[in-house]
């Protein structure tokens, strides 16, 4: 076949100065705060300084259907989106997540984009980029050894040892953490307890990080955040252990967004990376914020498909934030399709029609609440991927003009933003409305009628179960006066059911809440739906065991 790897394409690419890439889009030298050549943090001084007052782009929300295991190109689509938009004369920029190390190392590989649609330097981007995810990591564990600190120095708070939910974390896949006992020894190391560790980008400082407006709005945010119970059942905050001013102190640096470019020139804006099903998967909003006043276009992704990432985005953080998108990218792969017209994995690369028409109710699902629940202007995105056929792909183009659904063929992974202009058309067609985005529940609310909205009217689903130990907690939760947090709901990325293997558009189903928890800090309750992995393992062949660096310090392996 002959194609390049994603590193060879990142690291064939001849990348200006970052500091030529922040001057294109006007940002002064006295805000910019070089790491290396290519990476450059800019303050957020800049924007309350200078920017606050000026217009916003147009923000355009990246999403996609419900995706085969490997991804469907979400990144990638965004990445070559803006840069077919800018050929076009459009002066737009990128907002994306940073890669946490744990896919990287793990089977997904990177999270920087594909072929001809990539950020770079890809490899730094991929590995430990400008320390943010070391820096939030540190955050977590300070509330971590002042909480364990509290409770071995007398524990004046009452803090029940057996309702801790403060856990430890590190960004790495390694299942060895996931529940441990630590504490262990004399009196004078502490007290024994079971505890474990999460990944970085699962845990609410991460999340908190993503959503905080400021330096200030990141304290007050830390301090809510509830880190244990107390034994008569009070919750205990990070607040009352003192933690918030030294925890945002470790994070005013990693506060600041981090600017690289495409490869073909695009300002993008790499920042914050929170876990889509126990948050809510986006980017931090201080770098959306702070690009939307640099360019005319601001694209952005949100986490997993568009009954996930693009709920939450509209209901957490467009509410919180005031964010508003003025358009959607529906991404669609054939894959997925067939994925979703009850394809196994193993034959996705062969044509096959019918499978191809069974799956596209997925599709119009996701579309309707896109349009309908959202209330937002939506394009479909077919990323062409080598292996799909002509009639494949005219199929889904007839399709969705027949269902009177906007569709555009994508080729970025392999043309870069040239492979993108049909799509950028049509993105700059719908956004030429002002925002016309709707709130899928209001968060006065009850919790069941937020979580009912959600499964009923984004889900398709004819009901809501509860266990009795998510009752229980719902109770727990209004008492102490969070009943009127936006929900976040934590269910699989591959089914709009809370079964991952009922693909396509399922009916007459329910759903079942297993337990509901609260992010105070975040903002949010976050209702599971089945077992969520907050601390992921590594495969059986990670793809660690590919990844290698030369004499010279050029990296292989990664993709
Ligand atoms: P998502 O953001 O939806 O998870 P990504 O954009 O990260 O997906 O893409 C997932 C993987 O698929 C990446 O390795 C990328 O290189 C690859 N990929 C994406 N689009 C294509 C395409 N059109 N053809 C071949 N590979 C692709
Ligand atoms: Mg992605």
């Amino acid at each position: 076949m002959g194609y390049k790897s994603d590193i060879e394409i990142a690291q064939d690419a001849k990348m200006k100065r970052i500091n030529d890439i922040a001057a294109s889009i006007g940002i002064p030298d006295r805000y910019i705060e070089n790491y290396g050549r290519y990476k450059a943090k800019i303050d957020y001084r800049y924007y309350t300084d200078e920017l606050a007052d000026r217009p916003d782009a147009k923000l355009v929300l990246v999403t996609a259907i419900n995706p085969t295991p490997a991804g469907e190109g979400k990144t990638t689509t965004t990445i070559g989106v803006a840069d077919a938009m800018n050929r076009l004369g459009r002066k737009t920029m990128v907002a994306l997540r940073e890669p946490s190390l744990g896919p990287v190392f793990g089977v997904k590989g990177g999270a920087a984009g594909g072929g001809y649609a990539q950020v770079v330097p890809m490899e730094d981007i991929n590995l430990h980029f400008t320390g943010d995810l070391h820096a939030i990591g540190a955050a977590n564990n300070l509330i971590a050894a002042m909480l364990d600190n509290h409770i071995h120095q007398g524990n004046a708070l009452d803090i029940d040892t057996n309702k801790v939910t403060w856990r430890r974390c590190v960004d790495m896949n390694d299942r060895q953490l996931r529940s441990i006992v630590d504490g262990l020894g004399s009196k004078a190391d502490g007290v024994t307890r079971q505890d474990g560790f999460d990944i970085t980008v699962a845990s609410e400082i991460m999340a908190v990080f993503c959503l905080a407006k400021d330096i200030t709005d990141l304290k007050e945010r830390v301090a809510r955040i509830i880190v244990a119970y107390s034994r008569t059942g009070k919750p205990v905050t990070a607040g009352d252990l003192n933690a918030q001013g030294a925890v945002a102190a470790l994070l005013k640096d990693a506060l600041k967004p981090n600017l690289v470019q495409t490869l073909e020139g695009t300002p993008a804006f790499i920042h914050g990376g929170p876990f889509a099903n126990i948050a809510h998967g986006c980017n931090s909003v201080i770098a959306t914020k702070m690009g939307m006043k640099l360019a005319d276009y601001m694209v952005t992704e949100a986490g997993f498909g568009a009954d996930l990432g693009a709920e939450k985005f509209v209901d957490i953080k467009c509410r919180m934030s005031g964010l508003r998108p003025n358009a959607v990218i529906l991404v669609a792969t054939i894959k997925a399709l067939k994925y979703n017209g009850g394809v196994a994995k193993a034959d996705l690369q062969e044509e096959n029609l019918d499978a191809l028409t069974k799956g596209i109710p997925n599709l119009l699902k996701h579309i309707e609440n896109i349009t309908k629940v959202y209330g937002l202007p939506a394009v479909v995105a077919i990323n062409k991927f080598p292996t799909d056929t002509q009639r494949e792909l005219d199929l889904v183009r007839e399709k969705c003009r027949e269902l009177g659904v906007h569709v555009a063929l994508s080729d970025v992974w392999a043309g870069g933003g040239a492979g993108g202009r049909e799509l950028a058309e049509e993105v700059i067609r719908l956004c030429e409305g002002e925002s016309t985005m709707r709130f899928v529940y209001d968060t006065e609310a009850s919790i069941q009628d937020k979580i009912e909205a959600i499964t009923g009217k984004v889900y398709g689903a004819d009901g809501v179960d509860y266990t009795p130990k998510a009752l229980r907690e719902i109770r727990n939760l209004e008492s102490i006066g969070l009943g009127n947090l936006p929900v976040c709901m934590a269910k699989n990325q591959y089914s709009l059911t809370d079964d991952p293997k009922k693909l396509g558009r399922p009916e007459g189903f329910r759903i079942t809440i297993r337990d509901i928890a609260a992010s105070a800090g975040a903002g949010f309750l976050v209702a599971l739906t089945g077992d969520i992995m907050k601390m992921p393992g590594l495969p059986k062949v990670p793809s660690a065991e590919k990844i290698d660096v030369d004499e010279d310090g050029v990296i292989s392996g990664l993709f």
